[in-house]
């Protein structure tokens, strides 16, 4: 019998997970839908993988947890040499902790006690991106740029010094160079303004999420912020929970561009939705500075347990051994060109957006005025429904007061095939259809 003690953001009319397989998950009402989203960009190798399913029994068989001031596990120690190697060694320290939040706020402590160690304490701000998602804890959400989220935490949160995020949809400059300029410049000009010697940290996400509807950076923009950083003494965080793991078709993100952070934050895609397991990465030398100065002061319980890191050990093995990444760019090519088709059918989209098989629509009242539904319409919300009750899951966020549109995320696990494409397109071209009718009516009325 449904509780009603559950205290999250749920509604009346959710289904009743019963189980899941691939990328397929159905409700206790033996409903079908494709997980167009990979839950919350999470199942990154899809549901019920024996794989992953045989090392979580393995070592559960063995020992599902072991503390990390009494013992080392092998299992830890491969993983963080597993992962240092998918950064090429440009990042040689890993540190786990269980979630995306937790591993922003391991960032953020991180660069703090560095500057600390390092004889530099004024260095205490932090500049981030409007919009942007960085968390649900205090740290990380004082990080993020995304006003409903902030606003009734202002007063406690830690707060940072807010730039824009470069918008290669609605900008007002001639072309996208004389944008990333002016961005810069913005930029440049903040944290001058701040004051470049209390600067810790830049931190950004090189292709959003939830917050932004996957708007990405481009080369100039990060070789632009490398430079601001390097200049002004402080460190480039990149937040790569969501980008991480394959997700673009690159193990991180960042390598797209080949301008590495000095500290990584990584979360969902690692343990694929089996295990809450994420991790901060960072520069040896940063960590040696931290550890000489009497070792980092931070920590959670299951910070690094057996079971999460063969969790994760597991599904980096199937990443690579299931060739997830060539897939990855494969299909995540395929599904564009079919959404830019779907872009050409429907005046509702204004912009598909992402790399590999992280992408993005924004909707719009109006393609040619790039004019966002009125925030109160939900538009967003009204066309997730319609893919959901068509049985396809995609990820919704809500306009913000006509700063910017309304988007969906499409975002299915990394093993989905091109007939599985095709279905998602399908399911995804109908829902588009329902919803502009939907639209029209609730516009006439
Ligand atoms: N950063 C980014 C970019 C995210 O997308 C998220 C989760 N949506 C987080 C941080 C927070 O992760 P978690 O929900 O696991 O705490």
């Amino acid at each position: 019998m449904p509780s009603n003690a559950l205290f999250y953001l749920t509604r009346d009319d959710m289904p009743l997970v019963s189980h899941a397989d691939g990328i397929y998950m159905w409700d206790t009402q033996g409903r079908r839908y494709i997980d167009g989203c990979s839950g919350a960009i999470t199942c990154n190798i899809g549901h019920n993988h024996p794989r992953v399913k045989e090392a979580m029994v393995r070592q559960l068989d063995k020992v599902a947890f072991s503390y990390r001031t009494q013992f080392e596990s092998q299992v830890a120690l491969d993983l963080a040499d597993r992962m240092v190697e998918l950064t090429r060694g440009e990042l040689d320290k890993v540190f786990f902790v269980g979630s995306g939040s937790e591993a922003v706020e391991s960032a953020i402590k991180l660069a703090r006690q560095y500057f600390v160690a390092k004889g530099e304490p004024q260095r205490s701000r932090f500049v981030s991106l409007r919009p942007s998602y960085h968390g649900s804890t205090l740290g990380a959400l004082g990080l993020t740029g995304y006003e409903p989220l902030e606003a009734p935490y202002k007063a406690i949160t830690l707060g940072s010094i807010k730039v824009p995020s470069p918008d290669f949809y609605r900008y007002e400059e001639t072309d996208i160079d004389a944008h990333i300029d002016a961005v810069l410049k913005q930029t440049e000009s903040a944290m001058l303004t701040a004051g470049p010697e209390t600067l810790a940290a830049f931190v950004l996400e090189p292709v959003g999420g939830a917050s932004t509807g996957a708007r990405m950076v481009n080369q100039a923009y990060l070789d632009g912020i490398r430079a601001l950083c390097d200049r002004f003494g402080c460190l480039l965080i990149m937040d790569e929970v969501l980008s991480g793991m394959g997700r673009t078709g690159e193990w991180f993100a960042y390598q797209h561009w080949g301008v590495a952070p000095d500290i990584l934050a990584m979360a969902k895609g690692l343990g694929s939705g089996y295990y809450p397991i994420a991790a901060m990465m960072a520069r040896g030398d940063l960590v040696e500075t931290v550890t000489d100065g009497g070792g980092f002061m931070h920590g959670h319980t299951y910070a690094g347990n057996p079971l999460a890191c063969a969790t994760g050990l597991a599904v980096i093995d199937a990443i690579d051994e299931e060739n997830l990444i060539d897939n990855t760019r494969e299909q995540g090519r395929h599904l564009r060109a079919r959404l830019d088709e779907l872009a050409d059918k429907y005046g509702c989209i204004g912009q598909v957006r992402g790399i590999g098989l992280l992408q993005g629509v924004e909707l719009v009242r109006d393609p040619t005025t790039k004019e966002p539904f009125p925030a109160d319409l939900n538009a967003f919300d009204i066309l997730t429904r319609l893919a959901k009750q068509r049985g396809l899951l995609i990820y919704p966020r809500r306009s913000l007061n006509g700063l910017r549109g309304d988007h969906v995320l499409i975002t299915p696990p990394l093993t989905v095939t091109r007939q599985q494409i095709d279905d998602i397109v399908e399911l995804f071209d109908d829902s588009l259809a329902a919803f502009e009718t939907s639209i029209a009516g609730q516009e006439a009325s």
